[in-house]
């Protein structure tokens, strides 16, 4: 049987002609950056996630990157972030001219974890508190970051929050969506996501007007009106083709949550059954509405053996993240040492993603099960 990591063939089937018709009126139109598809997207999204505002820009990465431009985020800045994400959430830092500060995980949701936050900006020389500007806790895997913990340290301590949601259009903290409860949540179209394009683009929701005129400017080089500029922004533009398919799968986007929902709770009854729960850990929900962006298990023991006997078997699998940021050669100036977060240093080495992508059947879930029952046994 063949199980692959994603399957995206499968869901434009179920989407195609919605997305023909769509392509033929932009083409038609000959209208193609920002635009009428763009604006009815950044409401769709902007409803959808409870924001005031969204606004469409070119990636998950740009939105980011702008965010930290929209507060002016610069030279000799610091911005707290996690070791154990995808490489964008420091590599925005680090573009504008800040500094990325690492703070370890929760060893259950692989999240920033909120008391480690607290010792490290306590611990913090009193030159380098005052240029700390802003946190950006990343939803991992499609579940909420501590954001009651991390708005109070925010407020204590004067920062910005950009919520990385990347991963996590639509999950929930506390019955807040993600993306509302920060200054900024930043979101990616990449096909992989939930909630994909067909090619690049992102969304950054605010509540805040003043934010949202200011992201909107920067997003077109900064021009106030058109070819007057008072500050210097890029090009950040979401094009309509993207903003076009991607309104047309917001639509299916809670039928394809709900999927992933019940596929991770597949297995996790089928590895119970199996008797694997002492050799695995499956995803602990710790705050509501979880949306499996990624469904991944945890393993004691012999985690690239397992990886490579799932390939060889015809199951896809991926190693989210094999390297911590603080490890990364790009970033040896900042002066980390390995052992300096050991929960994120354990998770890189012992983590695996399995297959939970919406269109996923039944016995491929179970033959999944099955094969690592067989490697383990
Ligand atoms: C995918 C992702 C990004 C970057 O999004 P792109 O659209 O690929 O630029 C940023 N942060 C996280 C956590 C991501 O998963």
């Amino acid at each position: 049987m063949q199980v692959p990591l994603l399957d995206l063939k499968a869901q434009y089937q179920t989407i195609k002609d919605e997305c023909l018709k769509v392509t033929e009126d932009i083409y038609e139109s000959q209208y193609f950056i920002l635009g009428p598809h763009v604006e009815q997207l950044e409401k769709e999204i902007a409803d959808y996630c409870s924001a005031k505002y969204a606004v469409g820009v070119s990636s998950g990465t740009d939105a980011l990157l702008l965010s930290l431009m929209a507060v002016n985020i610069g030279h000799g800045d610091r911005v707290i972030t996690t070791p154990y994400t995808f490489f964008a959430t420091a590599g925005a830092v680090s573009r504008v001219g800040a500094i990325p500060v690492f703070v370890d995980i929760d060893p259950d949701t692989y999240n920033l974890s909120p008391d480690k936050v607290d010792a490290v900006i306590k611990g913090m020389p009193e030159a380098d508190r005052k240029t700390l500007k802003a946190i950006i806790p990343v939803h991992l895997y499609g579940q909420c970051a501590d954001m009651n913990e991390v708005m109070r340290i925010a407020e204590d301590n004067n920062l910005v929050v950009i919520e990385d949601a990347a991963q996590a259009i639509g999950s929930e903290y506390n019955g807040k969506r993600a993306g509302s409860i920060g200054d900024f949540g930043c979101f990616s179209f990449f096909p992989s996501k939930n909630l994909g394009g067909f090619g690049d683009g992102g969304i950054i929701t605010t509540n805040s007007k003043d934010l949202y005129e200011k992201l909107k400017i920067l997003r077109v080089h900064g021009g106030h009106p058109k070819y007057y500029h008072s500050q210097i922004g890029g090009n950040f533009r979401l094009d309509a083709l993207q903003a076009g398919i991607v309104s047309i799968k917001l639509k299916y986007l809670d039928q394809w949550t709900k999927s992933r929902q019940e596929n991770a709770e597949k297995y996790k009854i089928l590895i119970k059954e199996a008797g694997l729960s002492h050799v695995l850990t499956v995803p602990f929900e710790k705050e509501n509405r979880h949306i499996y962006n990624q469904f991944i298990i945890q393993v004691d023991e012999r985690r690239d053996e397992l990886k490579d006997f799932l390939i060889k078997n015809n199951v896809g699998c991926e190693i989210y993240y094999p390297v911590p940021l603080h490890l990364q050669k790009c970033f040896a100036g900042l002066g980390y040492l390995s052992g300096e977060f050991p929960v994120s240093e354990f998770a890189a080495g012992h983590t695996l993603a399995l297959p939970v992508y919406p269109e996923l059947r039944e016995e491929q879930i179970v033959y999944v099960v099955d094969q690592i029952k067989k490697f383990y046994a």
